[in-house]
């Protein structure tokens, strides 16, 4: 299907207002680096999921789901294909008694918010991820002695055959960064189960988190967060401050000297600079230690 064709059809499926062409993704990822989407179409609902998803296979285009893309390194070269944004236009949040139902484009930052002034408790660690609870989902994004895994109850998702399913507890497969939506699956909603608390307490908790966060890491700068991976048994980021790589630098790309585990862009980086970087530090710190590390950037190309 020609380039024409295939943009009638998502304004169709989505509205025009929703789907652009050839947009930058720097300017959708918190690393601010990447090439043009072809295609980025914002969802405002499941059934419009369901519907992009559908249409991208009928067509053999690829697609690729984002939240917030702070998780995210996106190629210069760009994405040949629909990334489909799950964001503001599906985030809604309700909740009923100790139970939170958040729509996947919510971002953890708000669903927390809105934990604390319901007095719930068990999101503090959340507050300061910045995605959304569909990246966050998809992760198993965790902090400070908390993960989804502890609060999710039960996720509503698109499944690999088009189908809008649920599923309940441990078939969710949470794992070190993991669930099951890495085998495939759209997240679309999750209800987290959380418990009764005392608001200020809750919102002193969530202060405290976030101030060590403004201490330790360096939210000053572009980056995808933690770069690598925890080896078990050790902390990336002590390996590799351990390495000597404090302050390496590759281009716009920067090993943080505040804190090792982050790569962050310094400015003008380019996706090539990051990965040169990455290998690098993988290289140096396998040469000297023998541990392997992993990327916990996922990366889009
Ligand atoms: C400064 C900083 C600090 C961070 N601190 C932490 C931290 O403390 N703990 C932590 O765990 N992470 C942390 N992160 C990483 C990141 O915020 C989390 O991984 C977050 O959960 C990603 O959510 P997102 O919406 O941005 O996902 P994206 O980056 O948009 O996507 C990440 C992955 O999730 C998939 N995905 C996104 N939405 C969906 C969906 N609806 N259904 C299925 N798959 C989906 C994408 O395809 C991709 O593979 C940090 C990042 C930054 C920049």
């Amino acid at each position: 299907m020609n380039r024409e064709l295939v943009l009638a059809q998502l304004n169709k499926l989505l509205g025009a207002e929703n789907v652009l062409t050839d947009e930058p993704m720097s300017k959708h990822c918190t690393f601010r680096i990447g090439g043009n989407a072809d295609f980025f179409v914002t969802t405002c609902s499941g059934g419009q999921v369901a519907a992009v998803v559908d249409f991208a296979k009928s067509e053999s285009i690829p697609y690729f789901v984002t939240g917030n893309g702070s998780n995210l390194l996106v190629a210069d070269k760009g994405y040949r294909g629909i990334v489909v944004n799950i964001g503001r236009n599906m985030s809604d949040v309700t909740v009923q008694g100790n139970r939170i139902n958040a729509m996947a484009g919510a971002t953890l930052a708000r669903i927390a918010n809105i934990a604390a002034s319901n007095s719930l408790a068990g999101l503090e660690f959340a507050s300061g991820i910045p995605g959304t609870l569909g990246g966050a989902v998809y992760m198993n994004a965790g902090a400070y002695g908390g993960e989804m895994k502890d609060v999710v109850v039960s996720t509503a998702y698109l499944d690999t055959d088009g189908n809008i399913k649920e599923i309940k507890g441990q078939d969710h497969c949470f794992g070190y960064r993991r669930s099951v939506f890495a085998d495939g699956g759209i997240v679309l909603s999750s209800v987290m189960e959380l418990k009764q608390g005392n608001k200020d307490d809750i919102e002193a908790l969530m202060v405290d988190f976030n101030n060590r966060r403004r201490t330790k890491q360096p939210l000053e700068y572009p980056s995808a967060g933690s770069t690598f991976k925890r080896p078990e048994g050790y902390f990336a980021g002590k390996l590799i401050e351990d390495a000597g790589l404090k302050g390496a630098v590759i281009g716009g790309a920067c090993v943080s000297e505040k804190h090792s585990g982050f790569i962050i862009n310094t400015g003008g980086a380019t996706c090539e600079d990051v990965l040169r970087l990455i290998e690098h530090t993988q290289n140096v710190v396998f040469d000297k230690f023998g541990v392997k590390l992993e990327t916990e950037v996922k990366y889009l190309g």
